[in-house]
């Protein structure tokens, strides 16, 4: 960890700008708003020319923006700045052409930073793998119960562009970020910031993993207070190192073990922090119990700490860390406790869409049914099956890649019974759950935590978990 020179980035005037805005959709259409807001001169390009996208266009060409539909890759003549979609990847002809010409590229995240009014609420900010969610809805619940005026903000509810332009005042904001969204903010610099844990995941965006751990660990530069790792993850700690940072700011670190100095942990059922109090070396400070998160899960309550990590660098007393964790309530579809139905406990993991995911949900019970698959994303489940074969009561699996997962069985758990659904019509996650039930025995838990994405048979995630617990209200009925 390196401290200099940081460079704080310089707020940014529209008036008059050429801005390109490239993409259409959930941050493209709110970015070129605000920008002609400012006024910036925008054009927007898209590479698809859809109704929905011309529905779009129709809508902001009404307040006088230009929309070039089906040409995404040609750079528009006097283009001073392009505001990207996160999603967009950075090999895009576009990029090569804005290179090209020294225009430089800003992401939703970049133009929210860089728009802040002076004085403007500092960022703890959140990144990793997984996890990112449930840990900024900790954090601001968190930061709520200590009177802080404050927003889950990213990613999540509120957009970042609305925190930053909007009427209401912040103290502090809870910001989720992604990989993607990260690699288009480069002068970003947060107050405290966590990187969760780190395991492949986009690597088709990202080119290599490499790419990726360097793009989440730009969370890190340039904080102030304080920089999360995740002590059972190396390369967390290994990205804080690499970081330019400013003067005193530390590294601190999350356990689900005893906390050393400068760390936050967990002892006999309470969580630890050993890193916000006087005399580390010494001293603990008690912040909550484990039965204060919800649900108790290894992984969660890793969460949990990391997020008390940002709150208490923020300043936020022990007290209200503990009355922030009971006040959280988790999102759907994240080991969502659905039903027990003959001493059989239901729980919908559908946002478990990666294996790493998977894994700590997988961890986190006994004896479980596992229903799992749909697409794969490239991802290799020997690990994944082989870590958790001795808490397979059963599976049963779905979905086109499904195959790869029954093999991983076969090699790593060939004891395990294992039903193959050959079909991804509605009716199937019924058939999925009336066979897990009857894999199941008193005690088990069918736990739906797929490992892959839900796209081949669902609309999102959330269509995978509501089709999962409809099924089994149908089955108790
Ligand atoms: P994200 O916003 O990063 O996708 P979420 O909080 O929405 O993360 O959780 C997504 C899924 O990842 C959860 O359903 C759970 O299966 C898993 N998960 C949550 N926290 C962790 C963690 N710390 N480590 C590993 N897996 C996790």
């Amino acid at each position: 960890m390196g401290s200099g020179q940081v460079t704080s980035s310089v707020p940014f005037e529209c008036q008059g700008k050429h801005v390109t805005v490239a993409g259409l959709g959930v941050s493209g259409v709110p970015a070129a708003k605000a920008l002609h807001g400012l006024g910036a001169r925008v054009t927007v390009v898209n590479d698809g020319d859809d109704t929905r996208a011309r529905e779009q266009a129709a809508g902001l060409e009404a307040l006088g923006i230009t929309v070039r539909l089906g040409d995404g890759a040609t750079l528009p003549e006097g283009t001073e700045l392009i505001v990207t979609a996160p999603g967009w990847k950075p090999d895009k002809p576009l990029f090569a052409a804005a290179d090209e010409a020294g225009v430089p590229v800003w992401g939703d995240v970049e133009l929210a930073w860089r728009l802040r009014k002076p004085g403007a609420a500092p960022w703890l900010a959140v990144t990793g793998t997984n996890g990112k969610t449930t840990t900024v809805q900790m954090l601001a619940s968190i930061l709520k119960a200590a009177g802080l005026r404050t927003a889950a903000v990213g990613n999540i509810g509120v957009s970042l562009l609305d925190a930053v332009l909007g009427e209401e005042e912040y103290d502090v904001l809870a910001v989720e970020l992604s990989s993607y969204q990260l690699h288009w903010a480069p002068s970003l610099r947060a107050h405290s910031a966590a990187v969760l844990n780190l395991a492949p995941d986009h690597l088709d965006w990202h080119g290599s993993m490499e790419a990726y751990a360097r793009d989440k660990g730009r969370v890190y530069e340039g904080n102030r207070v304080a920089c999360v790792y995740n002590v059972a993850d190396k390369a967390t700690e290994d990205l804080v190192r690499e970081a330019d940072v400013e003067e005193g700011c530390r590294a601190v670190g999350f356990t689900l073990g005893t906390p050393g100095p400068s760390q936050l942990g967990v002892v006999e059922g309470l969580l630890v922090d050993r890193a916000f109090v006087e005399n580390r070396h010494k001293n603990a400070q008690e912040l909550a119990e484990v039965s204060d998160v919800r649900p108790p899960a290894p992984h969660n309550i890793a969460n949990a700490l990391a997020a008390a990590a940002l709150a208490r660098a923020y300043g936020v007393p022990a007290g209200a860390v503990r009355d922030g964790l009971r006040a959280f309530t988790p999102d759907a579809h994240r080991i969502a406790h659905v039903a027990d139905l003959d001493d059989v406990a239901y729980v919908d993991d559908s946002k478990a869409t990666n294996t790493h995911a998977a894994q700590a949900s997988l961890a986190a019970y006994e004896s479980i049914v596992w229903i799992a698959g749909g697409l794969a994303k490239g991802a290799a489940f020997d690990e994944l099956v082989a870590g958790s074969a001795k808490r397979l009561r059963g599976a049963v699996l779905i979905g086109r890649d499904r195959a790869l997962i029954r093999e991983a069985l076969a090699r790593h758990a060939p004891e395990v019974p294992v039903v193959d659904l050959d079909r991804t019509d509605t009716g199937a996650m019924l058939q999925a759950v009336q066979e897990a039930k009857r894999l199941a025995r008193p005690g088990d838990t069918v736990l739906l935590a797929p490992a892959c994405a839900s796209m081949d048979m669902f609309a999102n995630y959330n269509k995978r978990g509501d089709a999962f617990a409809q099924a089994v209200r149908e089955l108790g009925a």
